[in-house]
């Protein structure tokens, strides 16, 4: 049985005919061609017919190569979703990364002098302004900030990391504070109760044995009730009077009054924070800064300095692309906000939503679908700012000949990529997070998904 089952395994060059050009490299096709052989040699009971097995094949490689990088139209109102790349970044950073990628650059050369000069030095004086430090710095992403900072900090008999109970958060993705501390190579000394640490609590804990006291922002939930912290600005006062130092973990890192954007409650800046006596801060790139994927490290002049002697830093430091986009992004920041996409969707009014959902829906009046203008909720989402809730505004859409299940897989699988998201049997797409120039793109993909 098995021998004449093996005798009409499909040929790999007779498959390769079969599936024309594919759109995939050559190498990886004949891999995936390969593999599939493989394995019907091993179950060699049910091998298909030829076209039968070139249609799977086929159906593997369309999969495959949707798993390539591709722009998505974010129909879901979560403006930072990581699912879908958090920040998308402002023009002018695009055409920096593109710059500074397609040539040689100044990287490490002063220009002034001929001789080598210091990575990312302008840059460095921007986010230093933008946090309103004395100093500030860039590694890959606030994960890699806080670990540099602890193997700063913890060396020797000085090995423990004073936290308050309420702030040993998970921040996504299975990733949790705790877990960083710990390997980074601190104990940690857990202090206070979930719902209340004072003042006093980090006051007992300070000792010999104190490397740092590090407070971590609750950026993806929130508490209410019986609740109580030791104030940022008492207890930097505390830090400086035991000689210890204080850094917070801003995670998302607004670095403008968020609420003069939209309808959100205010985030904690570096500015702010720093304001208040805190020695360093550390922020996401890609969270409310709304730039690349980075660290921002953020705070007195000699701690950076410290920080970026240590050996670890040259493990964690950025690359010339991200080092481009940085500066394109604080300079949009610098010169007053102009151009960042994450603050523009912010400020999105609904009516000017309504409207452009008014053109979209006259634009499908001869589709197979009822469509309506509806409301709905944008998110800040990334793990910031759980409580935002920004009125918006819905295409609501019901294809009549098919599920709203396999109509939200088709825009999935089209040309130009939808995500929106299912409610009340309907599929919608909140209209602030898509991009008004890909207005036209979207209903071209909502026609193609419902072509026959
Ligand atoms: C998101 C977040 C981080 C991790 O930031 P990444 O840039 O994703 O590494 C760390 N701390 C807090 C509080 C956060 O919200």
């Amino acid at each position: 049985m098995s021998k004449t089952g093996l005798s009409r395994l499909p040929a790999v060059e007779k498959t390769m005919h079969a599936l024309g050009d594919v759109g995939l490299p050559r190498p990886v096709v004949l891999d995936t061609v390969r593999a599939a052989v493989a394995k019907l040699r091993a179950e060699p009971e049910d091998i298909p017919g030829f076209d039968e097995f070139v249609a799977a094949v086929r159906d593997e490689l369309a999969a495959l190569s949707r798993r390539r990088m591709a722009p998505v139209i974010n129909g879901t109102g979560v403006l930072i979703h990581t699912n879908l790349g958090r920040s998308p970044l402002p023009d002018s950073a695009a055409g920096r990364l593109v710059d500074i990628a397609t040539n040689y650059s100044n990287l490490e050369l002063d220009l002034n002098t001929g001789e080598r000069g210091k990575r990312a030095a302008y840059l460095e004086r921007c986010l230093a302004l933008v946090s309103g430090a004395e100093a500030a710095t860039a590694v890959n992403n606030c994960a890699s900030a806080l670990v540099i900072i602890l193997r700063h900090f913890v060396r020797g008999g000085r090995h423990e990391v004073i936290i308050s109970r309420s702030q040993l958060v998970e921040i996504g993705g299975g990733f949790r504070i705790p877990d960083i501390l710990l390997a980074s190579g601190a104990t940690l000394r857990e202090i206070g109760t979930t719902n209340k640490t004072t003042l006093a609590d980090y006051e007992n804990a300070i000792g010999d044995e104190t490397a740092l006291i590090l407070k971590v922002h609750q950026s993806n939930f929130y508490m209410g009730g019986f609740i109580e912290n030791a104030e940022t600005a008492e207890l930097a006062a505390l830090a400086k009077d035991k000689g210890v130092p204080f850094c917070e973990d801003l995670g998302s890192g607004a670095v403008v009054n968020t609420e003069e954007f939209g309808p959100v409650e205010h985030e904690p800046t570096p500015t702010e924070i720093i304001a208040q006596g805190v020695d360093l801060v550390c922020f996401s790139g890609d969270k409310l800064l709304g730039g690349p994927q980075a660290g921002i490290i953020a705070g007195r002049a000699e701690l950076v300095a410290g920080i970026k002697r240590e050996p670890f830093y040259r493990a964690l430091r950025c690359d010339k692309l991200i080092l481009s986009m940085l500066e394109a992004v604080s300079a949009a920041y610098l010169e007053g906000d102009t151009g960042v996409p994450l603050l523009e969707m912010l400020s999105a009014t609904v009516e000017g939503l309504r409207e452009r959902g008014e053109t979209i829906a006259a634009g499908l009046s001869d589709c197979p679908l009822s469509v309506a203008v509806g409301e709905g909720e944008s998110r800040i989402g990334g793990g910031t700012m759980p409580k935002s809730a920004i009125p918006s505004v819905t295409l609501d859409l019901k294809p009549e000949k098919m599920s709203v299940t396999k109509f939200a897989r088709l825009l999935r699988s089209g040309e130009h990529p939808v995500m929106g998201y299912t409610a009340d049997g309907l599929y919608k797409i909140d209209l602030r997070t898509v991009f008004p120039r890909q207005d036209e793109a979207l209903t071209g993909a909502i026609r193609g998904a419902l072509a026959p």
